[in-house]
């Protein structure tokens, strides 16, 4: 990588930390799929999410992006499309975020190699990834000997297209398959880089969804890298869809959902919005949901904080997952863990960048990434949602004593076990200091169940939710 500060190229590998967590589960996945594409009446499939996705990822694509420019402001205002209420903000070339400054705005027109037979040997059209990202514009002639430097290739993996970026040191370059560029030709070389880099904004694109709380949840996922699927149109595509849903419907808590370029547009977010920031509570980096490895969890920096364990009690719930460790590496979790800013924000992925072949090639192509991984990541996403929303002290009207379930049709032969253990344990627990995460984790039921158990109390009269606006999350 070729000065370049972009996200997780710096990541160290991390080791899967559960012993759970070790195998893909493609058939989980499957499950989990289903569980994701049902409407919001919770009957009738609705394999709407699922094309949307696929579709959204398709567009999206082949459109040459970067950490600024036309083809990041396409990306957005697609975005825009598909989740209403969406705002596109501007930030102008130069503008300090803390230590950092956005750069000047790269815009590519086209790019070409040709041989000096004639042969075109790279060229934009044909990939994106053949140009380094963010060159400076060049035309002229070149001898192969005086191009190699700039030729960029991947020996272990013969067929991919590398994926390398220059946003901050000046430079051009041109990335081929090994195979293609080994077989290269002596002899004197066109070259044309038809790209502009010039004082403009850097684009990113942000969506509030308020709830009854001003605590807020703050979603992000990347939108910078060109023509790479996993890494990280999986989770635009899955954070769009989840967007859509969150604005659905009232909520608790409010969503701040972020689009940005990694690290320089998130640390533009962070420097310009001082008051949002003291109100974040819980947040998620969403980045690589698409492959199909199982579902990986970064903890925040503390790694206790209520997103951490309403992540790991999801993930628990549904299947074989990954608990990575905290590393001060990987992707725009790095920003929010410094030590200014210190954001209980985690990540949710999948196969950690840095790890699989892949990863940073144009073999992360269209069909590396699976609908039903990304199914299944909306599917945890939305229960993580759920958990948090649920995540309240209540207090129990009738504290003295068991009370009386058959009287207030709580105690039916219907009822399963766990339907009678998860009533005893949110009642036992209504103490106006335990929260849901609480119960959950001492009860070992199942969230829906208490999730359900909770709504029965709260129509028979028996808890009250310990105030909306009050500290219940500070205590995370
Ligand atoms: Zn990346």
């Amino acid at each position: 990588m070729r000065g370049g500060a972009e996200g997780e190229t710096s990541a160290s590998v991390v080791a899967p930390a559960s012993a759970a967590g070790t195998s893909a589960s493609a058939s989980n996945a499957s499950a989990d799929a289903a569980e994701a594409l049902r409407g919001p009446a919770g009957t009738p499939e609705d394999p709407a999410p699922s094309h949307r996705m696929r579709a959204l990822l398709e567009e999206l694509y082949p459109l040459p992006r970067s950490i600024t420019g036309d083809g990041l402001r396409a990306t957005l205002r697609v975005l825009r499309r598909e989740v209403p209420g969406l705002t596109l903000h501007e930030v102008p070339s130069g503008t300090a975020a803390f230590d950092w400054t956005v750069p000047p705005e790269w815009n590519v027109r086209g790019a070409r190699l040709v041989a000096p037979d004639g042969r075109v040997v790279a060229d934009l059209t044909r990939h994106n990834l053949m140009l380094v990202n963010y060159s400076e514009p060049f035309r002229g002639r070149l001898p192969l000997a005086e191009l190699r430097p700039r030729l960029h290739s991947l020996p272990d993996r013969p067929s991919a297209i590398p994926y390398r970026t220059s946003y901050y040191r000046r430079d051009w370059g041109f990335c081929l398959p090994h195979a293609e560029l080994a077989a290269l030709q002596g002899g004197t070389y066109e070259v044309e880089v038809d790209t502009t880099l010039a004082p403009g904004a850097l684009t990113y694109a942000e969506l509030v969804v308020p709830g009854r709380s001003r605590d807020e949840v703050l979603l992000s996922a990347h939108a910078c890298h060109p023509s790479l699927a996993n890494d990280n149109l999986s989770a635009v595509v899955v954070l769009a869809e989840l967007a859509r849903w969150l604005a659905g419907e009232g909520r608790r808590l409010t969503y701040r959902v972020l689009f940005a370029p990694g690290t320089i547009g998130t640390l533009v977010f962070l420097s310009r919005t001082p008051r949002a920031r003291e109100r974040v509570r819980h947040g998620l980096v969403l980045a690589g949901l698409g492959d199909d490895g199982p579902l990986a969890y970064k903890p925040t920096f503390r790694g206790d904080a209520a997103i951490d364990r309403a992540a790991d009690l999801v993930l628990a719930e549904l299947g074989p997952h990954v608990r990575l460790p905290f590393a001060p590496t990987g992707y725009d979790e790095r920003q929010y863990a410094s030590p200014g800013i210190r954001l209980p924000v985690g990540r949710l992925g999948r196969t950690p960048p840095g790890t699989y072949p892949e990863y940073h090639t144009s073999l992360d192509d269209l069909a590396f990434v699976k609908d039903a991984s990304l199914a299944q990541a909306l599917a945890a996403l939305k229960r993580i949602v759920t958990v948090l929303e649920e995540d309240e002290r209540l207090l129990s009207r009738a504290p003295y004593g068991e009370p009386q379930l058959g009287k207030r049709g709580l105690y039916e032969d219907t009822d399963t076990r766990e339907q009678r253990e998860a009533l005893l344990w949110t009642l036992t627990m209504a103490d106006g200091h335990s929260t849901f995460l609480d119960v959950a984790e001492r009860s070992h039921l199942p969230t829906r169940e208490l999730t359900e158990a909770k709504r029965r109390l709260e129509r028979a009269g028996l808890v009250d939710r310990v105030g909306d606006d009050d500290d219940a999350d500070q205590r995370h």
